[in-house]
């Protein structure tokens, strides 16, 4: 029976196995490339000499407008927690355009060690660590997702799993026009869970993405995490912008 469903769920678990493996021998590759071209000592902004191995030198770093507070972003019922490192702004913005559009990884290392930083200050607890999804379209265009990146980075440094649990269907991008409520109500049919509802039973997820804007797009992904068995979900962004 070449087309049963067996045979089609076999082929897929094997691309899936494949796409791990191909991820995994990406980080080797990247570290042994780290080990032969170190350039730890430089800052991902300026190029100029970093003291430590941070990849901002101190002049770039005095930039940053650190977020300390946590916040909530509030939907009729239901209210969620979230933390950001920092501002959208200056040397933050920076470094979230070069890792978004340039494939600058060095400064999405030096975004996923800061935004480690406040998982260790503000004592956050976690089973499993997700990320925002991108729609394949993209994916494809831009070959990689910028908050996986980051999620992937944070989980390896934290040695918590990270569970690939949301698919995005559409995007929200064409928005110009809409009220408030309406971007709301534009994002809210975009995702999709993927994961399996028996993992995540009563478990906490730390959920990563880059930008924290109107908060739409987190509070979203979060609500299907909740209505799919998680028992919270905690939001950690690079950035918080102002909407
Ligand atoms: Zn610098």
């Amino acid at each position: 029976m070449l087309f049963s469903f067996e045979y089609l769920k076999g082929k897929l678990d094997i691309m899936d196995m494949l796409k791990k493996v191909i991820t995994n021998l990406i980080y080797v590759l990247d570290c042994t490339l780290n080990l032969v071209y170190s350039d730890g000592d430089k800052c991902c902004i300026c190029d100029n000499y970093c003291e430590d191995t941070s990849f901002l030198c101190n002049s770039c770093y005095s930039k940053i407008r650190f977020c300390t507070e946590k916040y909530y972003i509030k939907e009729k019922i239901r209210e969620i927690e979230c933390y950001s490192m920092a501002y959208y702004s200056s040397v933050i913005k920076e470094m979230i355009v070069n890792l978004k559009y340039k494939s600058d990884f060095k400064s999405g290392k030096a975004l996923a060690e800061m935004m480690q930083g406040i998982i260790y200050e503000k004592n956050i607890k976690f089973d499993y660590i997700t990320f925002v999804p991108m729609t394949k379209k993209y994916l494809k265009i831009r070959g990689y997702n910028q908050s996986e990146f980051l999620a992937q980075y944070i989980s390896r440094h934290t040695d918590v799993k990270m569970l690939e649990l949301l698919k995005k269907n559409k995007d929200s991008k064409d928005q110009i026009g809409l009220d408030s409520d309406e971007r709301w109500y534009n994002i809210r049919g975009c995702f999709e869970f993927i994961g399996n509802k028996n993992d995540i039973k009563e478990k906490n997820i730390l959920l990563i993405d880059d930008v924290i804007t109107t908060g739409a797009t987190a509070f979203y992904c979060a609500e299907k995490l909740i209505n799919n068995n998680a028992n919270n979900v905690i939001v950690l962004t690079a950035a918080k912008s102002k909407i």
